[in-house]
């Protein structure tokens, strides 16, 4: 019995030995890694948004949801690229749920869709005289009229039940309150205002509106995303002319052309959707090992400091950075293994490093690498 099972065991280690020879033998399916954006349409529920001047039943709720439902469509179509959304009826999720669901999904941009309101003077209600397109991302601002949207889109917390206990003491109407969220998205404002600097363009390219700028002011929703995240406020509600242009379809329908262009051409330059790489394994070579030497694939240099994420290295992982003078140097891979260093070297021109290079370090210092090759 025993001798049986023994024979039975060595029988199943060949077969398994077998399939998976001949799986390292055929080329495993290439993956792509998706892009995931998450479209947040602003308020929704009990909760309209600016009612404008009133002479809609539509309010600023269902304009951002038709814009967004629509730009979610379009976007849907790009290879790799998958859809999210905060909500896809009438309904209002709480600005925390909105984050929490974002960060959850691991969306790789976050664009929350608004329109504007301009506020009154004197006991009027609103103010007609204001119009244009703005792209707010997360930051300080001491400019009044910033302040204010940034104002009456986090008051909606406010409707909200428990909200002191939900937003941790976090005060709406207070510009102080604001500055602690600031901080935690730091690390993506180069991204946020990068996509907030092509909507922007757009807008004024392509649905010739008046270009209002890339704003910063201090958004809760926009606090608490762990990704490039942007604030559209498409138009005021409360300009009649503008009123009627983002309550048409026409308007609506070139606004979404015009964020679909600036999220499309963000995604081309920041998407890892190239297929992932397949190491042969009958080409793995025999180690060269330098001890006390380190190899590094240097990438780029700039004056710019830029966080060391995969999404700003055309998704190489494995990022350092040196500061030499004014300049910042940007690294891939680190290891004491000549050959291996070559292999990262041909990883990172095939994606697209052209004039990268590989360099040696000694003690945490440069040195030649012909030297080093020498010994
Ligand atoms: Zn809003």
């Amino acid at each position: 019995m025993q001798k049986y099972f023994s024979v039975l065991i060595l029988l199943l280690t060949i077969s398994f030995l077998t399939a998976s020879n001949g799986n390292v033998e055929k080329d495993p399916p290439k993956k792509k890694k998706q892009f995931v954006v998450m479209i947040d349409p602003g308020h929704g529920g009990g909760d309209t948004g600016t009612p404008g001047t009133g002479r809609y039943k539509t309010t600023e709720k269902d304009v951002a949801l038709d814009v967004s439902l629509a730009l979610g469509k379009m976007l849907e179509k790009i290879p790799n690229v998958k859809v999210v959304y905060t909500r896809t009826r009438d309904t209002y999720p709480t600005l925390q749920q909105r984050a929490i669901v974002t960060n959850k999904k691991k969306a790789d941009l976050f664009i929350s869709i608004h329109c504007n309101a301009q506020p009154g003077r004197n006991g009027k209600k609103f103010g007609t005289t204001a119009y244009g397109s703005e792209t707010f991302v997360l930051g300080l601002s001491k400019n009044k009229a910033n302040l204010e949207v940034a104002k009456r889109e986090n008051s909606v917390i406010l409707l909200e039940d428990n909200y002191e206990e939900t937003y941790g003491g976090f005060d709406p109407n207070s510009p102080e309150s604001l500055i602690s969220l600031i901080l935690m998205q730091e690390e993506y404002l180069d991204q946020s205002i990068e996509i907030a600097s092509y909507i922007q363009k757009e807008f004024k390219v392509t649905a010739k509106r008046k270009d209002r700028g890339v704003k910063q002011a201090g958004f809760w929703v926009l606090s608490k995303t762990y990704m490039p995240s942007v604030l559209v406020e498409l138009g005021f509600l409360t300009h009649k002319k503008e009123e009627d242009f983002l309550n048409s379809k026409k308007g609506k329908k070139i606004m979404t052309q015009s964020l679909y262009n600036a999220i499309k051409k963000y995604i081309s330059l920041h998407a890892d959707t190239s297929s992932e790489i397949v190491i042969n394994h009958e080409e793995q070579v025999t180690p060269r090992v330098y001890n006390g030497v380190t190899f590094k694939v240097q990438l780029s240099a700039s004056s710019k400091k830029i966080p060391t994420k995969s999404y700003n290295f055309k998704g190489l992982k494995e990022i350092s950075r040196e500061k030499a003078g004014s300049i910042y140097r940007y690294f891939y891979g680190k290891t004491s293994d000549y050959e291996e260093i070559k292999r990262k070297k041909q990883e990172a021109i095939r994606k697209g490093y052209s004039d990268c290079y590989v360099v040696a370090y000694k003690k945490g210092k440069k040195v030649s690498l012909t030297e080093v090759l020498k010994q």
